[in-house]
């Protein structure tokens, strides 16, 4: 789960890292007061779930009060189309105190799952062109992976700066571990952190995945969801308890087990075609969860074909087969529903859709699924 800017900031004071003194407008109507009382020169942000806001437009520096009206009328409200995350209507702002900036570093903290290890990431060549950087000079990012006895400060030393700077760099890493701990990040980014001419360093940016499975323990953090930044197909399936992600193809599938999932997409990639999402039901589903899939599948308007493809163990492939027969009665579906069962039932449930007056094409195995899919 993604978090705003401002809520990683509220984080990030909680845990001693400074961020800059700033306020939060949600409402057009409410710009002039709220910046009436603010100090300039100010930068306005823009608060959405996505990184380079900068060279967006989404982040401006304003010198006075008409300046800074100006340009948070033209920032909130407006569609920001970002590199990462495509276009996104700006709901929130963040009028920030601008901060006299000295040098500009790049921090995070990742997990790297082959050494089964949080690394520290770290640069002195932080800001809006880091990926450019990570691309061209390499040897300008700094790693560290944090085992046992972790001391920060030796990377941090291979940045040059003196033994005050370092210090303070290394109390923002050690607060950083501890959050990314306490709150079960993914990722814990600031880009940039900066050294202040008057020797400061303080977070500029501020960037915080969580693990999803671990949000049952932190109702503090789940409550900081922003529904309207979620993509409305994955909301829908997570309030239904299914493992879904939308996807750019146009061959929908309905699946039951991560791993056969992703045999599916492979297979969907073997006939020429892409996924169109990835849909994981389950080990259990009822009839019911699997008409509540199937809508929430075809509710995506790039479909050419639905492909399911279900494993029947726990999940019988009669209560496969009714759940699926229910949803097509209800709703008019105009593309062609392939479907590969195996498993507890398998004759019944073919018997049930080959006798519901309804069009599917059952196949016997993933063989003859890729060639009817190639033929759509
Ligand atoms: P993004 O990474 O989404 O582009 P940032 O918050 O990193 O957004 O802002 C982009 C750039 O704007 C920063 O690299 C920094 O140079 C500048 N900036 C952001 N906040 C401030 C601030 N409070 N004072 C001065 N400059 C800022
Ligand atoms: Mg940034």
């Amino acid at each position: 789960m993604k978090i705003h800017e401002y809520q990683a900031k509220e984080l990030f004071k909680q845990y001693g890292i400074k961020v800059p003194a700033s306020i939060l407008c949600e409402k057009k109507e409410d710009i002039e007061e709220t910046i009436k009382n603010f100090m300039f020169p100010c930068v306005i942000k823009a608060q959405v779930h996505s990184g380079a806001r900068g060279k967006a437009g989404g982040v401006k520096i304003a010198k006075n009060y008409q300046d800074a009206v100006k340009t948070a009328n033209e920032i909130l409200g407006m569609e920001l189309t970002s590199k990462q995350a495509g276009t996104k209507k700006v709901n929130k702002i963040l009028i920030e105190k601008a901060v006299d900036i000295d040098k500009e570093l790049y921090l995070s903290l990742t997990f790297d799952r082959a050494n089964e290890a949080i690394a520290l990431i770290i640069s002195n060549q932080g800001g809006m062109d880091i990926e450019e950087t990570a691309k061209t000079s390499p040897d300008k990012i700094c790693t560290q992976l944090i085992k046992d006895n972790f001391n920060p400060l030796q990377t941090v030393k291979k940045l040059g700066y003196n033994d005050e700077i370092n210090s303070q760099i290394v109390s923002v890493i050690n607060s950083l571990y501890r959050l990314s701990k306490e709150k079960d990040a993914l990722l814990v980014e600031i880009n940039p952190l900066v050294i202040t001419k008057q020797n400061e360093v303080i977070a500029l940016d501020a960037k915080i995945n969580f693990d999803d499975n671990a949000l049952f323990r932190h109702e503090d953090i789940l409550a900081l969801k922003d529904e309207k930044e979620e993509n409305p197909f994955e909301l829908q399936a997570q309030k239904e308890g299914l493992n879904y992600i939308k996807l750019n193809g146009t061959i929908g599938c309905m699946v039951n087990g991560a791993g056969l999932a992703m045999a599916t997409m492979d297979v969907i990639r073997l006939s020429g075609k892409e996924a169109a999402n990835f849909l994981d039901v389950g080990g259990g589903a009822s009839s019911e969860k699997i008409e509540k899939a199937f809508k929430l599948l075809i509710s995506d308007e790039n479909l050419e074909a639905v492909f399911i493809n279900i494993f029947g163990g726990i999940l019988r492939c009669d209560f496969l087969a009714e759940g699926v027969k229910n949803a097509i009665q209800n709703l008019n579906i105009k593309v062609p529903v392939i479907v590969r069962m195996e498993g507890t039932n398998k004759e019944i449930g073919a018997d049930i859709l080959n006798h519901s007056g309804l069009k599917f094409t059952v196949v016997k195995d993933l063989n003859e699924a890729i060639e009817v899919i190639k033929k759509i």
